[in-house]
């Protein structure tokens, strides 16, 4: 029974920005901060537990001290953690990519794939993102639309908005425009096929590597499946909204004022991703929080209360 703030890892991909540091305080001396991993154990860039007895372990370390039972019972059917949850600063476009499913990922790279989620945290004006395909097309056109660079031409250019939800299931075409700042909640897994990256070179000043045969494999070739639009819950001192729910996480957006009671039972732990505002977490521990910070609840805490005038993404892991 546990309530722990995480210290993220950073990345600083060539398409980041600076606000990460600039407006939600993260201490990092990359010239650009491309991404913070806010609830990670995977290997490319674990959480670290930030303050307390357990200081310094990293999330996965801190797992495997105080066992499985922190993570709750809904996470049994998964070998290992099963979601990773990041901020992302898109100060340009990120290239445009797909994510193949588990029965592919796991046969082809001997690792999970990956359906994910993003809340757009903020955005500019006249920010856009690309999501699944205007209309359906046939694998012929895909591979020509490639071959001639005229992709572009049948994808789905969405303006977004301070808030917006989209739900990005394995197999759907996406891009994060730039002027987006989004949290993306993800099954954990770095398996990313890239289709078109706006003709730019890495660091090492050669075109970064594109995937397309296996994204020819995996694409769904198709308008994306959106998640069905769920109503704003009202309780005492908070309102709830279901953003997503899948095999992997049901996410939830919250806006506290005051003092909301929430509960981590046996079956799952609970993430809150702080987006704004600040205040305490109180169960048997009690943490202090400011926007962008990440509280990690073990399973079995109980009820615990957020005290304060905020808004957070609840995430946990479902039946
Ligand atoms: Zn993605």
């Amino acid at each position: 029974m546990a309530v722990i703030k995480l210290e993220p890892a950073f990345k600083d991909y060539i398409w980041g920005g600076t606000r990460l540091r600039d407006d939600f305080g993260k201490r990092c001396d990359f010239d650009k901060v491309a991404e913070s991993w806010e609830l990670s154990c995977h290997k490319d860039g674990p959480s670290v537990v930030a303050e307390g007895k357990d200081k310094g372990l990293t999330l996965q370390q801190y797992i495997d001290k105080y066992g499985k039972e922190v993570l709750g019972t809904n996470c049994g059917r998964f070998e290992s953690f099963p979601i990773l949850i990041k901020l992302i600063d898109a100060k340009d476009n990120l290239s445009v990519q797909v994510h193949p499913n588990n029965e592919y990922a796991l046969r082809v790279e001997g690792e999970y794939g990956k359906t994910e989620m993003w809340y757009v945290v903020d955005c500019d004006e006249g920010a856009e993102l690309l999501y699944g395909f205007k209309k359906e097309i046939s694998k012929d056109e895909f591979a020509r639309r490639i071959a001639d660079n005229t992709l572009l031409e049948v994808t789905n250019s969405v303006p977004v908005h301070k808030g917006d939800v989209f739900f990005i299931e394995a197999g759907t075409l996406h891009a994060i425009g730039k002027g987006i700042l989004i949290a993306e909640i993800q099954q954990n897994s770095n398996t990313t096929y890239r289709i078109y990256d706006y003709g730019r070179v890495g660091k090492d000043g050669k075109p970064r590597e594109l995937h397309v045969e296996k994204a020819k494999d995996v694409t769904r070739l198709a308008p994306a499946k959106k998640y069905p639009e769920t109503p704003v819950e009202k309780h005492e001192g908070y309102t709830s909204k279901l953003m997503a729910e899948c095999e992997y996480f049901s996410t939830y957006i919250l806006d506290i004022d005051g003092k909301a009671e929430l509960e981590a039972g046996g079956d799952s732990f609970n993430n809150l991703l702080f987006l704004e505002g600040e205040g305490t977490v109180s169960g048997g521990d009690c943490v202090e929080f400011k926007k962008g910070d990440s509280i990690f609840i073990t399973a079995g805490t109980g009820k615990y209360t957020v005290n304060g005038k905020c808004k957070a993404v609840l995430t946990k892991i479902g039946k």
